[in-house]
């Protein structure tokens, strides 16, 4: 039994408004479309009323970003966009109790993830690219940027995938209109605000928020140079059909299904943490999320069994409380899906265990369930949840790991625990993912580039690699 500890960034230090209109260059301005609501997944309360934009707002955000691009941003010096970027990674810090709380508010997630994760590598992310913007001619792929970027970013970490996006564009000398996800508009306006404080010049940075549609006028603008999409292989998808045959350079970041790997000579208790991390992180909201365990027959009874008392520890709850380990489920919506494929799990015959736990009585919550005796035909064992969800497959031989974790359309990240050296040297190179971490997982940094091998989508973003998206000299690889 813990106390309830508040965190001492509460509530009280962010300013939520009523209701927000578009950023659009430079200022927020009124949209000519509805209008829709985010909410609190925590406390299911309205949180604020958010404008939708609609073609011509979109028409507008892309014509001041293209204004800014030919006057001002696409001929400034590197080193000069490279003092701007500078000036928000340093905002970004100052600011940094207040972007987490409102992280949290929004997004549901826990307190300690935003302060200690998702904001320091947001900043990390614009001190990284400010030192690129003016020494690209030895990255490789020229020093030409596109144009006009059209981006679109999802609901897991709202800031962290909008500083993967906008910090290489601008570092490159691109002008950027970004749409969040429609339940986490919040800390994308905020940093509007920050681009303002920053007297970044008006229209290099545009914020649309919106649904679907917002994000398919976006991406379907006949001026919009670059599309970087990151979400759902579905929608990736579909954006892939659209731009088909147009001039648009375009990086997908979409879905994973990452096995994480244990063998038997693996230190059990750091694999236990590294399990624990891949999938309970973010309440397992995690496009690269640790979802299959794959463990040696030989420990698999006492790996699990270490895993459900370390389970009985995590603390689901209040997001702004810092000892939360497991926040909100994102949406209502997105609670339901993990619901049915749970429900479908246990219908197929896997084994289903959870720790007790009370769930607050508002909000959207899952306990962390972890499912064994599964095979390679369940459902959970293919299909993204995007949840608390583990699903636990065991194997006899390194051969027979390697064919199970590249058993998936998938392909975006791995881990392996072991005690050898040329054991993770030997499945860093047989795995088909675009990360494959060795005695850790979900480490981020932005000198590493990340990105999907077969349905994981196209691109990488961060390090050197991620520059390629944004310069004319880049290939996709
Ligand atoms: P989603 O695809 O439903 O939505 C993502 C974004 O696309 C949102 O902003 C949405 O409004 C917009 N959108 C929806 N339909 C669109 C369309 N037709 N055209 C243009 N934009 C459209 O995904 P989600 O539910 O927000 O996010 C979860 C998914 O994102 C998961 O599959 C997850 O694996 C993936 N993801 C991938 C990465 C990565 O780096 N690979 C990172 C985070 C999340």
């Amino acid at each position: 039994a813990f106390e309830y500890a508040p965190a001492p960034e509460s509530r009280a230090i962010v300013d939520i408004k009523p209701s927000y209109g578009l950023f659009v260059n430079g200022e927020f301005v009124d949209g000519h479309g509805k209008s829709f609501k985010t909410i609190s997944p925590s406390t299911e309360e309205v949180l604020a009323e958010i404008a939708e934009a609609d073609e011509a707002d979109v028409d507008n955000a892309v014509k001041a970003a293209r204004r800014a691009y030919t006057r001002v941003w696409g001929r400034m010096p590197g080193s000069e966009r490279a003092k701007y970027l500078f000036r928000i990674a340093r905002i970004i810090q100052e600011r940094g109790r207040e972007l987490a709380v409102l992280e949290s508010i929004d997004n549901g997630k826990p307190i300690k993830e935003t302060r200690d994760v998702d904001i320091p590598i947001v900043a990390a992310h614009f001190f990284y690219y400010a030192g690129w913007a003016d020494k690209l001619e030895y990255s490789g792929y020229g020093s030409t940027p596109l144009g006009v970027a059209g981006q679109v970013i999802p609901w897991n970490f709202p800031l962290l995938m909008l500083a993967w996006k906008i910090a290489p564009a601008l570092a490159c000398g691109n002008t950027v209109v970004l749409k969040p996800a429609e339940t986490t508009p919040l800390t994308a306006l905020l940093f509007a605000e920050i681009c303002q404080q920053a007297d970044l010049p008006p229209g290099v940075v545009n914020i649309i928020t919106g649904a679907g549609a917002t994000g398919q006028a976006l991406v379907g603008h006949p001026d919009v140079d670059k599309v970087a999409f990151t979400g759902s292989t579905a929608v990736g998808k579909a954006i892939a059909k659209a731009v088909a045959g147009s001039h648009k350079k375009v990086t997908l970041e979409l879905g994973g299904k990452a096995a994480n790997i244990v063998f038997d000579d693996a230190p059990l208790d750091q694999a236990v943490e590294g399990i624990v991390n891949g999938i309970f992180f973010n309440q397992g909201h995690v496009c690269c999320a640790g979802s299959r365990l794959l463990v040696q027959e030989s420990v698999a009874d006492d790996v699990l069994a270490r895993l459900k008392r370390r389970m009985a520890t995590l603390r689901v709850g209040d997001p702004l409380d810092k000892n939360t380990d497991i926040g909100a489920i994102n949406s209502a919506e997105q609670l339901a899906k993990i619901r049915e494929l749970s429900d479908i799990g246990e219908a197929e015959g896997a084994g289903r265990w959870s720790p007790p736990c009370e769930l607050p009585k508002h909000g959207f919550w899952f306990p962390p369930t972890v499912f064994t005796n599964v095979t390679q035909a369940h459902r959970i064992a293919r299909e993204e949840i995007f949840g608390p969800v583990l699903s636990v497959l065991t194997f006899r031989t390194p051969a027979e790991a390697v064919e199970k974790a590249n058993n998936t359309p998938y392909g975006l990240s791995a881990g392996v625990w072991t005690d050898k050296g040329s054991r993770i040297l030997h499945m860093a190179n047989k795995l088909r993912a675009g990360v494959v971490w060795a005695n850790t997982f979900n480490k981020f940094d932005p000198t590493s580039p990340f990105g999907g091998y077969k349905e994981s989508g196209y691109g990488r973003e961060g390090g050197r690699h991620g520059l390629a998206a944004y310069l004319k000299g880049g290939v996709e690889q």
